[in-house]
């Protein structure tokens, strides 16, 4: 059986850029979850490399495959 890596998962998101702290942002896995969208800042990720120590997270959801140049193309033209 392959390990999962969080680095591939779509739950995994990195700072500054995708979220104010890198970690699981899945709402099950988090430390701390709002409910309001003003509250954003509040919410505290899980610490991805404790919840996957062993490569076997059963939340792991593989991100989306890139869409090649020539799909990129073809999509731009229509
Ligand atoms: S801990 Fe699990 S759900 Fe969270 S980023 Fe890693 S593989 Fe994905």
């Amino acid at each position: 059986m392959t390990k999962t890596l969080c680095k591939n998962c779509r739950h995994l998101k990195t700072a500054p850029y995708q979220a104010a702290h890198t970690g699981c942002w899945h709402p099950d896995l988090m430390q701390t979850t709002q409910k309001d969208a003003w509250l954003d800042q509040q919410q505290v990720p899980g610490n991805h490399h404790q919840i996957n120590l062993n490569g076997d997270c059963a939340e792991f959801k593989e991100l989306a495959k890139k869409a090649t140049f020539w799909q990129r193309l073809v999509a731009f033209g229509t």
